[in-house]
């Protein structure tokens, strides 16, 4: 990760704890790809609740109908999400994080404390509504 504030590592730390004590494994990089894939329809639900939940508004962007597989990562592509399900829950998380933050905090910097806050939210409902369903 890019350098954070030691305020914002600490509420990192809860984001991997909440994935450590569900899944046992406890990374968003690279590390993780893999460990949790996602269902591509779970995924597409989640990401519209969440945002909805943070945001106030309806998704913005349409999904394309198929997941990306491989290096291809989640995120918008010429005004289309892609989602990569194989890379897992915490991926697509730390993405729908960076994405929610970026429309939210514009003035803030990616892996900002108010970033790393988006990303436990995420984390909580995923545990709670979408993992393992
Ligand atoms: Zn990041």
């Amino acid at each position: 990760m890019s350098k954070i504030s030691k305020e914002a590592y600490q509420v990192y730390g809860k984001v991997y704890k909440i994935w450590k004590d569900s899944t046992g494994n406890a990374s968003v990089g690279w590390r993780s790809y893999g460990k949790n894939p996602a269902d591509f329809k779970l995924a597409k639900r989640f990401i519209k609740e969440i945002w909805k939940e943070v945001l106030e508004k309806d998704f913005p962007y349409p999904m394309h109908p198929l997941p990306v597989t491989g290096n291809r990562h989640t995120w918008i592509r010429n005004g289309v999400l892609y989602i990569n399900c194989e890379k897992g829950w915490q991926n697509i998380n730390h993405a729908i994080g960076h994405l929610m933050a970026y429309k939210k905090y514009p003035n803030k910097r990616p892996h900002s404390v108010e970033n790393a806050w988006l990303e436990v939210r995420g984390a909580k409902l995923v545990v709670e509504k979408y993992l393992n369903k």
